[in-house]
């Protein structure tokens, strides 16, 4: 299958699951993850209708943009991000998923102030409670959400959460359902520099059951470009 076959047979199971949950589809981006998918690939994937590229390392970054591969379609970050390397992101991408600590969020709304822009970003939340992930505790949220007005070329646009890998299909619903959650309670807090409107959430395996639970932004890697070589 090539990659603009794979989108087009994503866009219909999009479609599918969105009408299913009495969704209008077009509430849903797709961005397409890019990690280790050369500039080409990247070309391919937007001239075939992908809403959004999603990086997640700064290297890979910051070569495909020298080699101008994201032309066309907004591009965001979506990987670990360290406060070191916040120079070579903010201004450079329309948003960053994974704000996972007060340290990288000052550190953001620092550059931002700098360069005077104000960056847009979700707070990663580490929807499973795993060890292993990084992200702020459901519980963090909403006294984060509190703070969002000081922090003043910071834009707080919403959530991402990645679930723990699952065994079955439906074992993330309830993580899912969670987020939704979390979103609509920070949503009713209307407050400067918070302007809720996207919860990103659903990969390859699960993207289905996020939109079913009221993802906005699915993040697909594998089965728009195929198995990643980590070789
Ligand atoms: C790689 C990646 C994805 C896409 O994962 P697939 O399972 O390949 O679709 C989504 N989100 C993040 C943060 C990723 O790193």
């Amino acid at each position: 299958m090539s990659i603009a076959e794979n989108i087009a047979r994503i866009r219909e199971e999009m479609a599918r699951a969105a009408i299913a949950a009495g969704r209008n589809p077009e509430e849903i981006l797709l961005c397409a993850a890019t990690k280790m998918n050369d500039a080409d690939a990247v070309r391919t994937a937007i001239a075939a209708g992908v809403d959004i590229c999603g990086e997640n390392r700064v290297q890979e970054l910051t070569q495909k943009l020298s080699q101008n591969a994201y032309a066309g379609a907004p591009l965001h970050f979506i990987g670990h991000l360290q406060t070191n390397k916040v120079k070579q992101v903010v201004g450079k991408v329309d948003l960053i998923h994974s704000v996972d600590s007060l340290r990288l969020l000052t550190a953001i709304n620092t550059e931002a102030a700098r360069q005077g822009i104000r960056q847009d970003i979700l707070l990663e939340v580490n929807i499973g409670q795993e060890e292993s992930k990084s992200g702020f505790t459901p519980e963090d949220i909403p006294v984060l959400v509190e703070q969002i007005p000081s922090f003043s070329n910071i834009r707080l646009r919403g959530l991402m959460a990645i679930p723990p890998i699952s065994q079955n299909s439906g074992d993330n619903r309830k993580f899912f359902e969670k987020m939704y959650l979390l979103a609509v309670d920070i949503t009713a807090k209307k407050s400067d520099n918070v302007c809720v409107d996207i919860l990103s959430m659903g990969m390859s395996d699960d993207f289905e059951d996020a939109i079913a639970c009221g993802s906005t932004m699915i993040r697909i890697g594998t089965a728009i470009f195929g198995q990643r070589n980590y070789a």
